[in-house]
Order: C-alpha cells, then structure tokens, then sequence
C-alpha cells in the first residue's frame, strides 16, 4: 500500500491551492492529489462564472477574496512571466429595492470597513452613470470601483497545476470511493482501482461531492450540489461599461466578450440537492425568469437570444451557506475545505493558504479562519453570509 503524509480528495481549484500552498509554506512531507475527472469536465471550477469581489456581507469572506486579489495583482511574480488570467476588472454592481436597502447599506459599511472600494449611488446617481440601466423599482445600488471581475477560470487552475509539477507532488487519477478509520482517526483512502492510500491526514476538496465524500468517514457535512443554470446571449446593442450587475430578484449579467452572460434564476422555493450526473441546462429558465428581468432592467437587452447555456453545481452548504475550513474536532487528521455555495473559486487561493498553514504551522497565520470551523456545524449554530449570488 502507497502511503502519504496527505492526500487530497479533488484536484480542482480547492485542492490544488491546498497542495500549493503546503510547499509555499514549507511543508516537506509527501503529499497526493487524487482527481477522478483530470480533464475537470465537470468540476465547479470550470463550469463557474469565473468573478471576484469585495461585496459580502461578513469581514472574514472579504478578507479571503481580497487575498485572492493580492494574488492576482502579482501574478507573475508568482507564477512566471507568461502567467495571465484575463482578469477582467469591471466591477460588481448590486442593486436594491426599498426592501434591501439596509442591508446594502449595512453590507457596505463592513465592506468599507475592509478597505474595499466600493460606493453606493442612488438611483438618480446610477441613471447617469449607466444611462442603459432602468431604476424601476431600485432605490440604490453598490458598485465596486477597483478590485472586482472576470477572469480566466481554467487559467487559474492551469498555473496552480503546472506549478504543482515541480514541486514533488503526486496526481493521482482515481475515484475516492471509501475512506479507512481507525477510532478518531483517519488512515487511508480506498480507491475505485482496489488500491488504497494511507494517509496521516485527508483533506476533503470535493467541491459538490464534498458532504459525500465526509460521509465516506463517517462525518456529516451539510454540503450537497445544486444546480446553478448559465445563459450564453447576444445584443444588438454593446454595453462596455457593464459591471457584472445583480439585480434585487437575483438574475445577474455580466459581457464576456462580445457577449453576455447570465443567470441566477433558480427558484429558492424548489431549489434542492441535484442529481450529480445531471448537467443539463434548464433551458425553460431563460424565457420564463431571466428574459423578463433583464428585459426591465436592461431595455437594450429586450430582443435578446440565447445562443448556449451550461449548467454547473454549487458547493452548497445548507446550514448557512458558507465554507466550513479546517479540522473535524474529533477526528482531527480530516481537513474541510468546503461549502463557499458560489463564492469558492475566488477563495480558494486562501482557502488553500489557511489549510496549509494549519498542517505546517499548527494554526492560522495568514487570515484566521477559525470562524468558518466544523464547530459551528455540530452546533447547528449558522454563521450566514448573506450576499450569496
Ligand atoms: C454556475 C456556477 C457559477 C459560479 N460562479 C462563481 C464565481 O463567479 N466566483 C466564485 O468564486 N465561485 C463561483 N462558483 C463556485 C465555485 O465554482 C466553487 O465554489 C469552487 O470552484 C469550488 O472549488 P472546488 O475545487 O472545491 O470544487 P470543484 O471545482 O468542483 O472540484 C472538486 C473536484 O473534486 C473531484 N472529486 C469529487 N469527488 C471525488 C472523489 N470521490 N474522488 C476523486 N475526485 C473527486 C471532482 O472531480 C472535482 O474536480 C460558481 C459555481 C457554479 C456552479
């Protein structure tokens, strides 16, 4: 039996950040990334939307994005001269009705209180701005300046890999399909192939398959996939200067080159587990709940065509819809890096950082994420973010 001092269940975004950073941060034992789906068809990574911001509503997921940030300011230096991810930065803009409005404005004031640079407008404000934008039913909006956008999702995940290469670690392709305990302990991890790995510690960076893969040791985590639709449209009509704009319902829209991308329309009152396999638009969704939205909020975007959709799987945590990070409190050599519920691709940069501080150092150096602990799962105790896209 292969043994290692820590596998990885997951090499997408999550779990190479995780591997990464454990030798930025000096960690020399042996470490295994095992990846059933290399080509990552169908990982929440590649099927994501691909954006970064500022815009939460609790100080410790702003701080794990503007981490990521930094990284993206520097990337060459990090990861060479060729590195490139097409960051894109054309802001988030979230708009309220009377009825959101204290909460964006609570929300800004934490943002700000971070150093985020981000303001709010009124309407009449946002209308000159944007001259494109109707202000039917929105009272304000908060836009992001600087630090907020697109970028090249595969690239991202590409550098962390290709770095990977050098840095003595093992890809493993295989299907974690059993996880051996021995008391608190975990100790292996049983493959697909009938082979298995020992392991001194595992880490769970199964994105959507999370919750079942901590079921595989016998822990609960409230984390199962739901499926999140993405529309691919053209205009006639080219707005450059459109931020990736969020409207009150949920419908979010944002260009992509020479055309838009949107979604967010899924019902919350039908909104349940996904079948894993299935990835199939929900083309429906397009005529019957976005059209109308953007139709208003946009009227440039009245006579508008879907030309492609894809559908992906959130990360979903039940409980509060945030990440769980961190070590299981009994059985301790099981690491989560789980649950961001759409916010997970521009976190996990960090998100790999704090893991790998805690197995190397013995705790958080960098951004304490102690508040997004297991704790609060065992005690039933949310701890919610509530700008959840
Ligand atoms: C439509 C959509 C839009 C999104 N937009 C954004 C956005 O704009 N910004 C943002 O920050 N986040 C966004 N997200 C969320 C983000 O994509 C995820 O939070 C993030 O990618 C999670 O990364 P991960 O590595 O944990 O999961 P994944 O990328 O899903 O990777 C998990 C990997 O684990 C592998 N795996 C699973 N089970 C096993 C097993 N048993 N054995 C071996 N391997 C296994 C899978 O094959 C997969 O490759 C979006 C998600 C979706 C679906």
């Amino acid at each position: 039996m292969a043994g290692y001092d820590i596998v990885i269940v997951g090499g997408a975004i999550v779990g190479s950040a995780v591997a990464y950073y454990l030798r930025a941060e000096g960690f020399s034992g042996s470490i295994a990334l095992v990846e059933k789906d290399p080509q990552f068809t169908y990982s929440a990574t590649t099927l994501s939307l691909a954006s970064i911001r500022q815009q939460f509503s609790i100080p410790e997921n702003i701080r794990l994005s503007t981490f990521t940030l930094g990284l993206f300011r520097r990337l060459k230096q990090e990861f060479g001269d060729d590195a490139d991810i097409t960051f894109r930065e054309t802001g988030y803009l979230i708009l309220a009705g009377e009825a959101g409005l204290p909460i964006l404005m609570a929300n800004h004031a934490v943002q700000i209180a971070e150093g985020g640079n981000i303001v709010v407008e009124d309407a009449q404000a946002l209308k000159q701005r944007f001259p494109w934008i109707s202000d039917e039913g929105i009272v304000a909006g908060a836009l992001g300046l600087s630090g907020e956008g697109s970028f090249d999702a595969h690239a991202l995940l590409t550098l962390f890999r290709k770095a990977l290469k050098t840095k003595n670690v093992d890809f493993i392709t295989a299907d974690v399909t059993g996880i051996e305990r021995q008391g608190n302990r975990v100790s292996a991890v049983l493959l697909g192939s009938g082979e298995s790995l020992e392991a001194g510690t595992v880490v769970d960076a199964a994105g959507p398959a999370a919750g079942k893969v901590a079921a595989l040791a016998g822990l609960a985590l409230p984390v199962e996939p739901r499926k999140r639709n993405v529309f691919v449209f053209e205009a006639r009509e080219k707005i450059d200067d459109l931020p990736l704009t969020v409207d009150p319902s949920g419908v979010y829209v944002r260009r992509e080159g020479s055309v838009y991308i949107t979604g967010g329309a899924e019902a919350e009152a039908t909104d349940g587990p996904a079948d894993p396999g299935d990835f199939e638009p929900d083309w429906p969704l397009f005529e019957e709940a976005i059209w109308p939205v953007l139709a208003t909020r946009i009227p440039a975007f009245e006579a508008i065509k879907a030309t492609r959709a894809w559908a992906g799987h959130y990360d979903y945590n039940t409980l509060d819809q945030n990440g769980v990070i961190g070590p299981h409190p009994e059985v301790s050599n099981f690491l989560f890096a789980n649950g961001f519920s759409g916010h997970g691709l521009q976190q996990a940069p960090a998100v790999g950082r704090a893991i790998a501080e805690l197995i190397t150092h013995g705790g958080y150096r960098t951004i304490d994420c102690s508040a997004f602990g297991y704790e609060r799962i065992a005690a039933g105790r949310p701890f919610r973010e509530l700008n959840v896209i």
